[in-house]
C-alpha cells in the first residue's frame, strides 16, 4: 500500500516538474514614446510637454500626464517595474514607437536616434543578459512614418545600437529593410520573425506605389516556407498591425493590398505560427484569424507605456494608463499559455507613489484554459455575447483609464475589429452586428436605469 502512495507521489512530482520546465515567460513592451521636453519646472505649468500640442496640462505630475507622452520618470519606472516583477524573462519583445508625437520640425534624424539610443541603453542596463527582439515603429524614423524600403542611415545606426541583440544575418536584413529572422533563443525548431510593417502603413508615402516594399513579403514567404519544411514553430512581431482600429469605425492602418498580402501569409502558414505580437494602438486588444470559420491564429495587441491621449479625429478620450505585459508560454510548442498585464494608475502615481500592479490575467478573467486561437475565439464570443465580459474587456482596452459604459455602437466597433482583419469582412460584420445590436442596447438602458435608481437613493 505504501509503495502505491510513493509511486503516486513521485508521478505527481514528475508531472509538476515537467510542467515547470515547459513553462517560460517573456515581456512585451511597446510604444514608449519618450518626450524629452516633459518638464514640470519650465515655469509654464499649463504646458508641461510638446507632445500635448496646444492642449493645456494643468494636472501634469512627476510620472506624466494623459495629454503627454512619457517623461523619463515614467520610462525609468516602467523598466524598473519589469525588473521587479520578472527579472529573468526568457526574452523581451519591444515593438517600437520611441519618439514623441510632435511635428517633424521638432525632431530630426539626430533626435530620433538619440531617443532610441537612450531607451536601448536603459533596457540594456537593467536587462544586461536578456535577449531583446526589437521592431521598428512608425515613429522611429525621420520624417515620421516615412520608413524607406532600402538601406538608409537610420536603419544602419539603429542596427549598431541593437547589434548585441542581433545575429550576423539579422544585421544584414535589418540594414536593408528593417526586418530580420532568427532561431528563437538559438534553439532548433523555434523561430522568430521581426517585421517592418511600417512599410505597409497608409501614412507611408514612400512605399505606397511599391508592390512589395523591401521585398519583405517575398522574404517572409521564403523564411516561413523553409520553417515549415524544417517543422519549426514561429512567433511573428511587428509594430503597425493589419486590420482595423477598434476605437474608430472603418479605420484601417495598412494599405488595402498589403492587408490582403499579410492575411494570405498567415492563411498559408498558420499551422506553424503560434503567436503574433504587435503594438501601435496603445490599447489592449487582440485580432482573430479564421479559415473556413475555424480559429487558426491570434494576434496580441499590447497596450502602450505612453499614456498620450490620441488626437485621431473621431476618437473620444483616447488615453490610457501605462501598461506592460508578461506572456507565459510553452517553451517546446510555443503555445501562449497565459497573458498577465501590469499597469500604473497614473493619477495615483502622481498623487502618491508609482505602484505597478497586476491588472488582469487572461485565463482567470475570461475563463479560458490558455491563449490558443480556439481559446481567444471563446474570449471574443464571450465579449460579443455577454455584457459583463464586454464591459471588462472595454475597461482593460484603455488599461483602466476609460471606465465608461461600452454601448451598442462601441460593441460593434470592438467586436468587428477583433473578429475581422480583412477590410471587406469587417464592413459586413459592422452591418450584421449593427443590425443585431438592439438587445445589448436594451440591456445597457436597463443597466443605466438601474444605476440611476441607485444614485437617486
Ligand atoms: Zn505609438
Ligand atoms: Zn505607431
Amino acid at each position: 500500500m505504501e509503495s502505491i502512495w510513493k509511486i503516486l507521489f513521485l508521478s505527481c512530482l514528475s508531472v509538476y516538474g515537467q510542467s515547470k520546465v515547459l513553462s517560460g515567460s517573456f515581456w512585451h513592451i511597446t510604444d514608449l514614446h519618450w518626450d524629452p521636453t516633459y518638464n514640470l519646472n519650465n515655469g509654464n505649468l499649463a504646458f508641461a510637454c510638446n507632445s500635448s500640442g496646444n492642449r493645456p496640462t494643468p494636472d501634469a505630475g512627476k510620472f506624466g500626464d494623459y495629454l503627454c507622452d512619457s517623461p523619463w520618470e515614467l520610462i525609468n519606472s516602467s523598466i524598473h517595474a519589469m525588473r521587479d516583477i520578472l527579472p529573468e524573462p526568457d526574452f523581451i519583445i519591444w515593438t517600437g514607437d520611441d519618439t514623441p508625437h510632435v511635428p517633424n520640425e521638432d525632431l530630426g534624424e539626430e533626435a530620433v536616434l538619440r531617443i532610441i539610443g537612450n531607451l536601448t541603453h536603459k533596457i540594456k542596463e537593467l536587462f544586461p543578459n536578456t535577449k531583446v527582439y526589437s521592431a521598428l515603429g512608425n515613429h522611429d524614423y525621420h520624417p515620421k512614418s516615412q520608413l524607406p524600403p532600402e538601406q538608409n542611415n537610420i536603419y544602419v545606426q539603429i542596427q549598431k545600437l541593437w547589434e548585441d541583440w542581433l545575429d550576423p544575418a539579422s544585421r544584414v536584413t535589418f540594414k536593408r529593410g528593417g526586418y530580420y529572422t532568427e532561431k528563437l533563443l538559438n534553439q532548433t525548431g523555434l523561430r522568430v520573425l521581426v517585421l517592418n510593417t511600417n512599410l505597409y502603413y497608409d501614412q507611408n508615402s514612400v512605399t505606397e506605389n511599391i508592390k512589395d516594399p523591401a521585398e519583405q513579403f517575398k522574404w517572409a514567404d521564403q523564411v516561413l516556407s523553409e520553417a515549415k519544411k524544417n517543422k519549426e514553430k514561429v512567433y511573428i512581431l511587428g509594430h503597425v498591425p493589419p486590420g482595423l482600429f477598434e476605437k474608430k469605425r472603418h479605420k484601417p492602418w495598412f494599405q488595402p493590398q498589403f492587408n490582403k498580402n499579410y492575411l494570405e501569409l498567415i492563411q498559408k502558414y498558420h499551422d506553424i505560427i503560434f503567436g503574433q505580437f504587435f503594438g501601435h494602438h496603445h490599447t489592449d486588444s487582440f485580432r482573430m484569424f479564421y479559415k473556413s470559420g475555424f480559429p487558426i491564429n491570434a494576434m496580441f495587441l499590447t497596450p502602450g507605456i505612453t499614456p498620450w491621449k490620441t488626437t485621431l479625429p473621431g476618437v473620444e478620450d483616447g488615453a490610457n494608463n501605462p501598461g506592460i505585459r508578461v506572456f507565459e508560454y510553452d517553451v517546446k510548442t510555443l503555445l501562449v499559455k497565459d497573458i498577465v498585464t501590469y499597469y500604473l494608475n497614473l493619477t495615483h502615481a502622481n498623487i502618491a507613489r508609482p505602484r505597478w500592479e497586476k491588472e488582469y490575467r487572461l485565463t482567470e478573467t475570461f475563463m479560458v484554459p490558455d491563449a490558443s486561437p480556439v481559446s481567444m475565439h471563446r474570449v471574443l464570443e464571450r465579449i460579443a455575447e455577454e455584457s459583463c465580459y464586454l464591459q471588462k474587456y472595454y475597461k482593460f482596452n484603455s488599461v483602466n483609464y476609460d471606465l465608461a459604459l461600452c454601448d451598442a455602437d462601441c460593441r460593434v466597433d470592438h467586436v468587428c475589429a477583433m473578429r475581422e482583419v480583412d477590410f471587406e469582412d469587417y464592413k459586413q460584420c459592422v452591418v450584421k452586428e449593427g443590425a443585431s445590436s438592439t438587445a445589448p442596447i436594451l440591456f445597457n438602458v436597463a443597466i443605466a436605469v438601474t444605476l440611476s435608481m441607485w444614485a437617486s437613493y
